[in-house]
């Protein structure tokens, strides 16, 4: 594993007052900050104020007050905004990159990529929005004299609760659908990693979103969640599945909607037909991309016995070859994971492993002469069920490589964890390889592909099963989540009841007559 060294020194925009220019929006009334740093280095970069409860109630209401004015602004005039803030983000988006490189440590390819996703989505729900918003008229219960309409309104202000992992593409990628349909916001991303969300926002106001309508509080989550959750009508999670259980009670008990995307243990299956130099070089993506730290990433390899030692060979060398730097450049293929703490967790599940019968087949290390949370890619042979990487997520660049059998093996060893997010299966034949995918409990299934293109296909829900998620996010579902569904029904002559003087015995016998009658014509 190598290092590359080039471009190591912070980017020239990210200069002391821009970075605190950011921060400024974000309320800290008590004058406790967090000390919010480089990654790569340990360096403060700047002092993010922590948001108070009362800080946290006058967001709310000040996005609730903005969004009065932003509701009843038509749609076309919100989706005006949307256009303008698409074209913003692609023309700041290597300063984006910048600021998600410093933040979360992450190499740049995916800082890059993940700029991407905010375009993207808001493109997809700018040419969706106007057919989903509109009012849809249905039948009512009696034909001609009766009809029922549909109207969307917005759910009024929505929490947005973000992880580090991809601060900018679920802080703001979240938040435009919440927007569109008419909402005000109040996003809390992690303290780590809270400037390029910051940035989004302001943005959004350059595009003219009215000041106020998004709102940013910070602290840590137990602190700041139940004052946000208390006030806020709906509320998109993002983060881990433990987290993910506290958020689903709290919104019980507020009888609040909410979305929650969490944890996963991903499997990739590659099965006897598979090209498997695509696979490997696909694999090294799976596992070690963004560091092994995306939800949707691979921690399970699962390869058929006729291709398991070309595979693992392969594999193995073509991932002792890759290169892990501290660099804003496009060069190394692994930055740092987003922090010591995080990195230890990572280690100790390789040594747990490693202690219960394991083997490192490559890497295995941290990696202190790069910065202070480097740690190399690895590949674990002979992992079991009772070793923690062989049953919790890891969230970092360790992959198990596994053999199996027959299908069905395959099949049973994929569903067997508790958690259903992201799969990859690998095969020449696309109807075996469907036939597979639809046996799989995961939300998303990747044919000849990791993750991007199911994720990318913002035009379909994506969301976990089991202990992975409830809700979804893209899709119609990813706009319609944000909004009640009312119904507005109109009924011109009262029929639903005895006319004149006919008696009940009467009116029931007409009924189930017309009950049959309406049944066999197809007309209800
Ligand atoms: P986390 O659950 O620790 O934190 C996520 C966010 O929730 C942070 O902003 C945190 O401050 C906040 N938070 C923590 N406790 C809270 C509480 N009690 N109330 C309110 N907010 C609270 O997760 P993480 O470590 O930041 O992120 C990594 C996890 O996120 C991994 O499990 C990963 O798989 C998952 N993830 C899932 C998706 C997805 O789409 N399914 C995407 C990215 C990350």
């Amino acid at each position: 594993m190598s290092a590359g060294m080039t471009e190591r020194v912070r980017p020239a925009k990210l200069t002391p007052a821009f970075l605190d220019g950011l921060v400024t929006r974000v309320p800290g009334s008590t004058g406790n900050t967090w000390k919010l740093t480089e990654v790569y280095t340990g360096d403060v970069l700047t002092e993010l104020p922590q948001s108070s409860e009362s800080d946290i109630e006058r967001a709310v209401a000040t996005a609730r007050a903005a969004q009065r004015e932003w509701g009843s602004w038509p749609l076309r005039k919100r989706l005006k905004v949307m256009k303008k803030f698409h074209a913003l983000v692609v023309r700041n988006q290597l300063l984006i990159t910048d600021l998600i490189q410093a933040e979360s440590g992450k190499n740049r390819r995916m800082a890059f990529e993940e700029t991407c996703d905010v375009p993207m989505g808001t493109s997809h729900y700018i040419k969706r929005a106007p057919k989903l918003l509109k009012d849809r008229k249905h039948a009512g219960p009696v034909p001609v004299l009766s009809s029922s309409t549909e109207v969307r309104r917005p759910k009024g202000v929505v929490g947005i609760i973000a992880p580090w992992n991809f601060p900018f593409a679920t802080g703001i990628s979240d938040t435009i659908p919440a927007l569109i349909a008419g909402n005000g916001v109040v996003l809390k991303p992690d303290n780590k990693t809270a400037l390029s969300p910051l940035f989004g926002v302001r943005l959004l106001e350059e595009a003219g979103m009215p000041r106020g309508l998004v709102q940013v509080v910070c602290g840590e989550g137990p602190d700041v969640g139940p004052t946000l959750m208390a006030g806020v009508d709906y509320v998109m999670f993002t983060g881990s599945t433990a987290t993910g259980r506290v958020i689903g009670e709290t919104a019980g008990r507020h009888l609040i909607g909410c979305c929650l995307e969490l944890g996963g243990k991903n499997p990739m299956l590659v099965l006897a037909d598979a090209n498997v130099d695509e696979a490997v070089h696909a694999a090294l993506f799976g596992g070690f991309g963004n560091s092994g730290q995306i939800c949707m990433h691979i921690e399970r390899l699962y390869v058929h016995d006729s291709l398991y030692e070309e595979f693992r060979d392969k594999f193995v060398a073509a991932t002792a070859a890759m290169t892990v730097g501290a660099t804003y450049d496009f060069g190394p293929d692994l930055g740092s994971l987003v922090s010591v703490d995080h990195r230890d967790r990572v280690a100790s599940h390789v040594d747990d492993a490693r202690a219960k019968g394991a083997t490192v087949l490559t890497g295995g290390r941290a990696r202190p002469d790069l910065g202070p949370a480097f740690y190399e890619p690895t590949i674990l042979e002979g992992v079991t069920p009772d070793m923690l990487a062989g049953s919790t997520e890891t969230f970092g660049p360790v992959v198990g490589l596994y053999r199996f059998r027959t299908e069905e093996e395959a099949i049973r060893l994929a569903n067997d964890t508790d958690y259903g997010l992201n799969a990859s299966v690998w095969s020449t034949d696309l109807e075996r390889a469907m036939d597979v995918a639809r046996r799989i409990d995961s939300g998303n299934v990747n044919i000849n592909d990791i993750l991007a293109t199911a994720f990318a296909s913002k035009g379909t829900p994506s969301g976990g099963l089991k202990q992975s998620g409830v809700g979804a996010r893209h899709g119609d579902q990813g706009l319609l989540k944000y909004t009640d569904a009312q119904n507005i029904a109109v009924l011109k002559k009262q029929v639903m009841e005895p006319q004149g003087d006919q008696t009940y015995e009467a009116y029931a016998r007409q009924t189930r007559i017309t009950l049959k009658l309406m049944r066999w014509t197809g007309i209800r």
